[in-house]
């Protein structure tokens, strides 16, 4: 099954910049892709437009064989996780997480019990009464996950989510990340300048060239073994 396609996709800003040039990319079902490449190649647009976030200039882009901003306003079924984790500082740990799911129908008790589980997935279960500010960048970015999970989306949106932590706690959240993947079972594109870290967390990268005026500025490695 198909969940994002992008066809003959070209986007040039107003300024005139060309940040992506006939992209060509369907991602399936269940794959964990990384767009990897150098800062400046189109990857943060390319995503966002995923997102709903900024229209391409020709081409096309589907999410579920819809419009992109279609799905985001009318399902939970994609969710983002961003570099800063965008916690909002005046809510504990538990009410961040529980913002998405408030945007939902479900009554609170059944709320309040996803929100729990996710924090225990992602090992925060002792710090839900904490604030955002209380917390190491780590647990910031293990809350902003966690936000993402409870409303059960079937694709996981990151741009460079671990950039900013320092080397340890980037290396336990990659892990962290792939068991998630492995349970849930859902689909994951990931923005990553990070080669190491593209390699090691993908199933599919899509390597993005630093001269997007060029016929095509993207190769496509599949890193499933048969
Ligand atoms: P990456 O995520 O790979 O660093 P971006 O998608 O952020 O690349 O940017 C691709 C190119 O488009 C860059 O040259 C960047 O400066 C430019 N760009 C990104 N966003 C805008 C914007 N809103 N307006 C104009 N140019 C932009
Ligand atoms: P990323 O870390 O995703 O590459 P950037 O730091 O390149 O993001 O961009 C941050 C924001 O600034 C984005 O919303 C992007 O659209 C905008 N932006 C980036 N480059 C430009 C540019 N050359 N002109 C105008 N806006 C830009």
């Amino acid at each position: 099954k198909e969940v994002v396609l992008f066809q003959g996709v070209d986007k040039v800003y107003n300024t005139g910049t060309v940040a992506l040039s006939q992209l060509n990319l369907s991602i399936k079902e269940g794959e964990f892709i990384s767009f990897l490449g150098p800062s400046g190649c189109g990857k943060s647009t390319a995503l966002r437009m995923v997102a709903g976030l900024g229209e391409a200039t020709r081409g096309t882009v589907e999410v579920f064989g819809k419009n992109p901003k279609a799905v985001i306003e009318t399902s939970n079924d994609v969710a983002f996780v961003f570099q800063d984790a965008n916690l909002l500082p005046w809510r504990t740990v538990l009410d961040n997480v529980l913002l998405p799911l408030e945007l939902r129908g479900s009554d609170k008790k059944s709320r309040k019990e996803t929100a729990i589980s996710v924090l225990e997935k992602v090992g925060l279960k002792d710090h839900i009464k904490s604030y955002p500010r209380e917390l190491s960048g780590g647990m910031r970015m293990r809350v902003s996950i966690a936000r993402a999970l409870a409303a059960k989306p079937k694709l996981l949106l990151m741009d460079e989510p671990f950039a900013a932590l320092d080397e340890m706690t980037r290396q336990t959240l990659q892990m962290d990340l792939l068991n998630i993947w492995e349970r849930e079972k859902m689909t994951v594109l990931f923005v990553t300048h990070n080669v190491y870290e593209a390699v090691y967390l993908s199933s599919r990268i899509a390597v993005m060239s630093a001269r997007p005026g060029r016929l095509s500025n993207l190769i496509d490695v599949d890193l499933t073994y048969p």
